[in-house]
């Protein structure tokens, strides 16, 4: 088993209290990793301390590339996420009056921190074409080709999560993490979401994901970590999580 992104023993307080109480979590490149848990369990804390959000008081995060571990543990989010991990919210939002194309063309500008300088040189014209090249062929794998020039603010909510998603490939991620990526979308627009997720992971992305509804994501992930009050209590397929006790204990109260 090769993994993209370790994390072992990871302490997080706040004050005297402990969000994060040794965690212990390993993403398995190319596959798609689920974390769920309640409300306060510990899931959003455990992922600021793995884009430099938080440093934890112990522990440590190892990000593997190019065939080395690399200890990031600490690392502040825009080195997290030059190194190739990348929140989808940790993109400037998706500006509105834009339009779908648009949106990503300015990920990849503003990545390689260009200034104005570049206008002036005779490679910018063919730069400019390359990277709408590659965004086409990102819109494509996340079905929005058709609607490359609709204005964002046209978007469906489960359209405006593929684009989040598009973004992040523009962003050059090997590892994307995806907050509650279904939270607040219907549910058919849903599944289309995780099948995307699904697909473009099946084109060499790894995927670490957050989200409540369980009963659609647990269709498209490979592996589960459950929390609960800062600890991992369950971790296996979706189908050993949802038969664990564990979990069905504190999803139902036992
Ligand atoms: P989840 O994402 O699983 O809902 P969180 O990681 O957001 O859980 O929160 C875990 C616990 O840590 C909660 O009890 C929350 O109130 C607490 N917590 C999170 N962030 C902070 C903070 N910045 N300061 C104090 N407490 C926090």
């Amino acid at each position: 088993m090769s993994f993209i992104l370790t994390a072992e023993g990871v302490v997080k307080q706040f004050g005297a209290f402990r969000a994060l109480d040794g965690v212990d979590i390993a993403v398995e490149r190319g596959k798609v990793t689920l974390i769920i848990g309640p409300n306060g369990s510990g899931k959003t804390t455990f992922v600021n301390v793995v884009t430099g959000v938080y440093k934890p008081e112990a522990g440590r995060v190892l990000f593997y590339k190019d065939g080395r571990a690399v200890d990031i543990t600490g690392w502040p989010p825009h080195k997290v996420f030059e190194a190739g991990i990348v929140r989808t919210f940790q993109i400037p939002q998706i500006f509105l009056k834009l339009t779908v194309l648009e949106n990503l063309l300015v990920v990849a500008r503003g990545q390689r921190g260009e200034g104005v300088l570049p206008a002036l040189t005779r490679n910018w014209v063919k730069q400019e074409e390359e990277l709408a090249k590659r965004a086409f062929k990102i819109l494509k794998a996340v079905r929005l080709e058709d609607k490359w020039d609709s204005p964002a603010y046209l978007l469906s909510a489960g359209e405006l999560k593929l684009l989040e998603l598009a973004r992040a490939l523009m962003a050059g991620a090997e590892l994307i993490i995806l907050d509650e990526p279904i939270a607040g979308v219907p549910i058919d627009q849903a599944h289309e979401v995780f099948k995307t997720v699904k697909e473009i992971n099946q084109t060499g992305t790894t995927f670490l994901v957050i989200e409540h509804r369980i009963d659609i994501a647990f269709k498209y992930v490979d592996y589960v970590y459950a929390m609960a009050s800062g600890r991992v209590i369950s971790k296996g397929t979706p189908e050993q999580v949802a038969n664990d006790p564990k979990v069905k204990e504190v999803y139902i109260g036992g």
